[in-house]
């Protein structure tokens, strides 16, 4: 059989413990064998950085911005008992943070949904992605605690040296606490265009919400620069294939959340969307099925599972036991970068193997053959628990029966649309 030609390489950043054998396992039985994968292999796992200094993990980014598309083993981010064990030089900063401030991305998580796993809110059918903005509000915050009889006030000099002075309250009567909080127009509406390209690229509707009923200036502005953004640039894409932005307050969007069936992309201002993307994954069930992608507003993608290291399985698997890990998250990590990859180089071949993959994957659940971690929450009646590698070796086995040409029109189709939409967009790919 001849393998898929690739035209450009994915950025490859390999990382630690159980996700690294897996991510190895992967290519090896799953990649390697129907693809002729091109990468640039960034090897992130902690040892390497550590002997570069952590350089690797910029390097990494900076290929990313190069060729636009990356995918994202797990890492450890180093603690104090990391630093032990890995006897590193120093306590180098989180790969995910460190990369995600050089892109400038908003993140998107977005459950799998495999048949025979139920949301604990049945209603959930379909997956509902959650976009964070992951910049200001009450992370970068400014806070005081103030003694009874203080007066705050909010005070700013603009660069005329003018001041403009708020009381915020006189604390006569009691002592109290006071936070200073702020955002910036230009990553609103970065996270705006974020949102909006991969509401484009999934063919999703896109709610946002805030509180601009009582925050009037400051959700306000963040309401009103979506709808400048969304008017001038999306409105018209958006309409020709269908799909809807749509604003309301944060306390109408939770109660529309809980009655949905999910399907579209709830983008999140960031605490809400710290706190939301919690309940959202625990509801679908199961960490180890949700993906994590890293888009930034001028079309950079990083792909990646949202689970860590998975360390407890790790150190089994160094005691010469089997582990029955869940490798799905990583599988869908690598298709959503070859899709994205063959959308921008045109290759219908290798967004059609992505879909082939990841139907291989949900066939080899719905008949039964599964990890432990799913096993423990599947309703199927005939399942079967596996380790990783049989797990592996099964999917592999419905990968080689399923025929790519039912995936290759529609991903012709998608290509063309692609290019229609997104290159007159300004700061689009
Ligand atoms: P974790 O790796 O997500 O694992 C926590 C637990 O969740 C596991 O022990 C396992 O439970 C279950 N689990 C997670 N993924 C699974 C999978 N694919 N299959 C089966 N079970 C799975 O979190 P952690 O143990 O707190 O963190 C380990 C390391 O990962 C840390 O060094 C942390 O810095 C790093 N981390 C990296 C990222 C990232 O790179 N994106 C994200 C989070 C954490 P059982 O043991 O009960 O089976
Ligand atoms: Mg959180």
């Amino acid at each position: 059989m001849e393998r898929i030609r690739m035209a450009t390489p994915l950025v490859e950043m390999d990382g630690d413990e159980m996700t690294r054998i897996i991510w190895k396992m992967i290519k090896d039985k799953l990649l390697l064998p129907f693809i002729d994968l091109k990468t640039e292999y960034y090897d992130l796992g902690l040892v390497h950085r550590n002997e570069t200094g952590d350089k690797v993990t910029v390097e990494s980014a900076e290929a990313t911005k190069k060729y636009g598309v990356a995918v994202k083993c797990a890492t450890i981010t180093p603690n104090a008992a990391r630093m032990t064990e890995y006897d590193l030089k120093g306590m180098w900063k989180s790969p995910n943070g460190t990369i995600r401030a050089i892109l400038d991305v908003t993140v998107f998580r977005a459950p799998i949904i495999a048949d025979g796993i139920t949301p604990y809110i049945p209603t959930w059918t379909k997956p509902i992605t959650i976009a964070r903005h992951a910049y200001g509000d009450v992370y970068k915050n400014t806070e005081l605690q103030v003694e009874q009889g203080s007066r705050a006030e909010l005070k700013v000099t603009d660069k005329n040296g003018n001041e403009t002075t708020e009381l915020i309250y006189d604390f006569s009567d009691s002592a109290g606490i006071i936070q200073g909080l702020h955002n910036k127009d230009k990553s609103i509406e970065g996270f705006a265009r974020s949102c909006f390209n991969y509401a484009l690229d999934t063919r999703q509707d896109i709610w946002f919400a805030s509180k601009d009923t009582i925050s009037k200036k400051y959700d306000h502005r963040f309401k009103d620069i979506f709808a400048e953004v969304f008017e001038k640039d999306y409105k018209d894409r958006f309409a020709a294939i269908g799909i809807e932005y749509f604003y309301t307050l944060i306390d109408d969007a939770v109660a529309r959340v809980i009655r949905s069936n999910g399907g579209y992309i709830w983008a999140c201002k960031n605490y809400d969307g710290d706190v939301m993307s919690d309940m959202v994954a625990t509801a679908y069930g199961s960490l180890a099925m949700m993906t994590s992608v890293l888009v930034s507003p001028d079309g950079i993608y990083e792909y990646e599972a949202a689970h860590g290291t998975v360390q407890r399985h790790y150190y089994r698997y160094l005691k010469g036991e089997k582990t029955s890990t869940n490798p799905v998250a990583t599988i869908y990590a690598w298709t959503g970068a070859l899709r994205k990859r063959g959308e921008l180089d045109s290759l219908p071949e290798l967004c059609a193997f992505a879909d082939k993959l990841e139907k291989a994957t949900l066939k080899t659940f719905s008949d039964g053959v599964m990890t432990g971690d799913l096993a423990a929450i599947s309703t199927l009646e005939n399942k079967q628990t596996v380790d990783t590698e049989m797990f592996l070796e099964e999917i592999n086995a419905r990968l080689k029966k399923i025929d790519i040409n039912i995936f290759l029109t529609s991903q012709s189709n998608r290509i063309k649309e692609f290019y229609f939409f997104f290159e007159s967009i300004p700061n689009s790919v």
